[in-house]
């Protein structure tokens, strides 16, 4: 039994676990729900939903970490609220326990989502040295693969690069490729597959489907954000839908499933219906409003710190420590 400061660390780390479990699951619900009804996502603009798909995996963290603090420091919270909202024998832990267990699944669980992520981010730079070395170098930052394929795409982490193949150059007039053109440097601006690399981590911690549609919907939210930055430029919303038709023809349609699973952000990759569907709709949405986000924080941060203290006793029930 481990006893005084450093228990209550260990009581810390073991209450942050649960209260993560318990936003991940709340949050996997609103998914499962709003994922059943696809209008409802249509609902929202580009700009409301790329911070609200951010906040969905970075506020259980948020909420996980401000609710294991005030369990660890009760004094903040009111005689009334720390009667439902507690945690027994802060200054003692068990490390042979599942509060042990807990506590190291949760520690194993995060350096193997790093540890993954570390693993994707260096393929995916050894992949960019490869191509930079095949290509010939149109500017600083944009290349030109000799592919008959027609293919545009955003390779890189820190300094992301676009990549144009000669295929696609020469099968798309002049308007077109500077479309194209603006699309990817959208991309750029953006930083967007670091952005990729640390969303598919954070949403590396949800539930299978629930991963997959949140690195999906981020997928979309980050094209049509690139899109709409071409239309912002001056180009219509129809000529834009019409490259894009015209590239994915060009580019006979890449497999989806190679799309998804690279940090490149790729011009015509997949979901190409919602992207059409989004540019040519009058109703673009509603806008981004922060009171959204802040009523998830308190209804996650109010999840985890009022269900901590039943899941304890409910996990004691079956444990005896
Ligand atoms: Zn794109
Ligand atoms: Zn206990």
């Amino acid at each position: 039994m481990i006893l005084g400061q450093a228990a209550l660390w260990l009581n810390l780390l073991t209450i942050a676990a649960l209260c993560l479990f318990v936003g991940v699951l709340a949050v996997s619900a609103v998914c499962l729900v709003v994922s059943r009804f696809p209008s409802f996502s249509m609902r929202l603009s580009t700009g409301a939903r790329r911070p609200l798909l951010w906040s969905a995996v970075v506020l259980p963290w948020l909420a996980a970490g401000s609710a294991a603090t005030l369990l660890v420091f009760p004094d903040a919270l009111g005689e009334r609220t720390a009667s439902l909202a507690h945690w027994h024998h802060i200054y003692a832990f068990n490390i042979y326990s599942w509060h042990g267990l807990s506590a190291l699944g949760f520690l194993a669980l995060t350096g193997v989502m790093l540890a993954r992520s570390c693993v994707r981010a260096y393929r995916h730079l050894a992949q960019l040295q490869l191509l930079l070395q095949v290509c010939e170098h149109e500017t600083d930052d944009t290349s030109i693969i000799h592919s008959p394929r027609a293919q545009a795409f955003t390779s890189g982490l820190l300094r992301p690069q676009v990549f144009f193949t000669s295929g696609l150059r020469d099968g798309v007039s002049d308007d077109e490729f500077a479309v194209v053109r603006m699309h990817e440097e959208a991309h750029v601006r953006r930083l967007d597959p670091l952005q990729k690399l640390l969303f598919a981590l954070l949403a590396g911690f949800f539930p299978g489907s629930q991963r997959n549609y949140l690195n999906r919907q981020m997928m979309l939210c980050m094209e049509q954000c690139a899109d709409e930055q071409v239309c912002r430029s001056g180009w219509s919303e129809t000529f834009v839908a019409q490259t894009l038709v015209k590239v994915t023809r060009l580019s006979n349609g890449m497999p989806a499933a190679k799309a998804s699973s690279a940090l490149c952000c790729h011009f015509a990759a997949d979901q190409l219906n919602a992207r059409i569907h989004y540019l040519l709709a009058d109703d673009k949405g509603r806008s981004f409003s922060p009171l959204l986000v802040g009523i998830l924080f308190i209804f996650l941060s109010g999840c985890c710190l009022f269900s901590v203290d039943a899941l304890h006793h409910a996990i004691e029930t079956l444990f005896s420590h």
